[in-house]
């Protein structure tokens, strides 16, 4: 693509998923202005759509499927196709991808499922975006021909690579102006039996530690004063000798980061010395999100999670001597597989005994490539509907006792 071709593109980022996703966007975002697109707000002007996906359930896979179908009624998708149809007609073809953990999951799958998508580029292989823009667009001048050309013929997927160079972590492009997040590991190798991240991210990765100061500083320089570390499981950390206390303690020293706050912890990493980590730092938020996911020792099992509901109990109730007035947020699983009323029972009492200041509750939904999936999704939708809204009325009630006290 020659260069003042490239100046004129607008490119368009719908973003889906968690913090890490967020993230992924604004390299995206970053490295195609480097190439020099320019990020619009309005898709129906953009020479390029991109949707960063998420897989972790149903539900947000459904929500892009959903995205691309809106984007057929406004037009956006229609244009593409009147377009290409009628190569007499004038006008832009927009260029339409799915990157992230959904085309890691399903790689040239996509393309049959929406024909109008062009490309696919699964979490390992965000870095080549700019370069299968370019070779899309050369593409479009020779292609496709309509009625000689099969389905993949002009579809570019890059789904199968296993680390991101580390160049990618830029701070050209900040949705923010005074906060950023900051990965500090990638992937995950807990293999928790539900969860699809291991498979569309990759085992546990840390990046050095230098380079992530060196992210910070970067971030500092450019006005921001807040930072939020991200990883699957943040309190794995290890690089050298160097665990997520010494990162902490390094990044308490940066002079002009006023606050740092990190997501996820894993109840297995967690013990009283990184309560102390968090107590001492001057900037670290006092909060902590430490995912349950069930109260029933056979369901935790069943998840892989690694600690019984006893454990978990013990564990918090260190982090509350230790961490005096720390927040406490948590993530539950209603309906997994073998989930009897009895195991809901036992999260219920937990989560009455916890007293989680907030709690996101989700109803289990099978994902590809995991251990949960072999298991019989055997708890009826209206089971899950009904333990959902009971545990979401609960924790309502206790989200507000503990805010009214905070008042
Ligand atoms: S710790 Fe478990 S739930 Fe969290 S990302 Fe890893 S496998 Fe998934």
């Amino acid at each position: 693509m020659e260069d003042n071709e490239v100046k004129s593109k607008k490119v368009y980022l719908s973003n889906y998923g968690c913090q890490m996703n967020v993230r992924d966007s604004e390299v995206i975002c970053g490295l195609l202005k480097d190439s020099g697109y320019k990020i619009c707000s309005d898709e129906k002007q953009a020479d390029v759509i991109i949707f960063n996906t998420c897989s972790v359930r149903q539900h947000a896979e459904d929500r892009v499927w959903s995205q691309i179908g809106a984007f057929k009624k406004t037009g956006t998708v229609k244009r593409k196709r009147n377009l290409r149809d009628s190569p007499q007609e004038t006008g832009t073809v927009p260029i339409i991808g799915i990157v992230g953990c959904m085309a890691k999951n399903y790689a040239e799958k996509i393309f049959e499922r929406s024909p109008d998508v062009d490309f696919a580029v699964g979490p390992q292989d965000i870095d080549k975006i700019p370069d299968i823009l370019s070779r899309l667009s050369r593409n479009k001048e020779q292609s496709p021909k309509s009625g000689d050309s099969p389905l993949f013929q002009s579809k570019i997927w890059e789904t199968d690579g296993q680390i991101r160079p580390d160049e990618i972590y830029h701070n050209n492009f900040y949705q923010d102006k005074e906060h950023a997040y900051l990965v500090i590991s990638e992937g995950c190798s807990n293999f928790c039996s539900y969860c699809v991240v291991p498979y569309v991210r990759g085992g546990l990765r840390h990046r050095k530690v230098e380079n992530i100061l060196r992210e910070a500083q970067g971030a500092i320089a450019q006005g921001i004063t807040r930072i939020t570390l991200l990883g699957q499981n943040v309190n794995a950390y290890q690089n050298g000798d160097i665990d997520f206390s010494g990162l902490l303690q390094r990044l308490d020293k940066i002079d002009g980061l006023k606050q740092i706050n990190f997501f996820t912890s894993h109840p297995k990493d967690a013990d009283p010395d990184f309560f102390k980590v968090i107590r001492d730092s001057q900037k670290l938020v006092k909060s902590l999100h430490l995912p349950l996911q069930s109260g029933s020792d056979k369901i935790l099992k069943l998840m892989n999670r690694g600690y019984s509901a006893k454990e978990y109990l013990a564990l918090i109730d260190s982090y509350r001597k230790i961490v005096k007035g720390g927040l406490l947020t948590s993530d539950i699983i209603v309906g997994f597989p073998g989930e009897s009323e009895d195991d809901f029972s036992r999260t219920f009492e937990l989560v009455n005994k916890a007293e989680f200041n907030a709690a996101y509750i989700f109803k289990y939904s099978p994902r590809p490539h995991t251990e949960a999936l072999k298991m019989a999704d055997d708890v009826e939708r209206a089971d899950k509907e009904k333990r959902h809204a009971r545990l979401l009325e609960l924790q309502r009630g206790i989200s507000n006792k503990k805010n009214a006290k905070r008042r």
